[in-house]
C-alpha cells in the first residue's frame, strides 16, 4: 500500500466507522495523546523509567509499534481533513533535507564516535 492508498483507506474507514472526522482541534489533542503514549513506552524501554510489571522485549516492541501506528493514523486524519497530500509533502520534505543537510551529518565529528 502506498501513501496515497493509505490516505484513501483512512478516509474510507472514517466515513464507514467513524461517522465523520473529529475536528482539527480534537484530532490535534488526540495526536498529542498518542505521542504521549509512545513517549511513555520509550521512557521505560530506552530511558531511565521502569515498567511496573515484567514485560517481554517482544511485547515492548509490539506496544511501541502500535503507538507509532496510532500516531500515523491520527496524523493521516489531520492530513485528510486539511486536504494535504502526504505523498507530495513527504517527497518535498526529503528533498529539502537532502539539499539542506547533504554533508552536514557526514562532517559531524560527534557522529563518528561509534
Ligand atoms: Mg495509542
Amino acid at each position: 500500500m502506498n501513501i496515497e492508498e493509505w490516505q484513501a483507506k483512512v478516509d474510507g474507514w472514517i466515513k464507514k466507522y467513524g461517522v465523520r472526522y473529529f475536528d482539527v482541534m480534537t484530532n490535534t489533542l488526540l495526536l498529542s495523546e498518542e505521542v504521549g503514549e509512545f513517549s511513555r513506552l520509550i521512557a521505560r524501554s530506552h530511558g531511565e523509567q521502569s515498567f511496573k510489571l515484567d514485560i517481554s522485549a517482544e511485547e515492548i516492541k509490539s506496544n511501541i509499534a502500535e503507538e507509532m501506528s496510532d500516531i500515523i493514523f491520527v496524523l493521516t486524519c489531520l492530513a485528510n481533513q486539511m486536504d494535504i497530500d502526504l505523498t507530495i509533502e513527504l517527497r518535498r520534505n526529503i528533498d529539502k533535507k537532502t539539499r539542506r543537510d547533504y554533508n552536514r551529518h557526514q562532517s559531524n565529528q560527534k557522529l563518528k564516535k561509534y
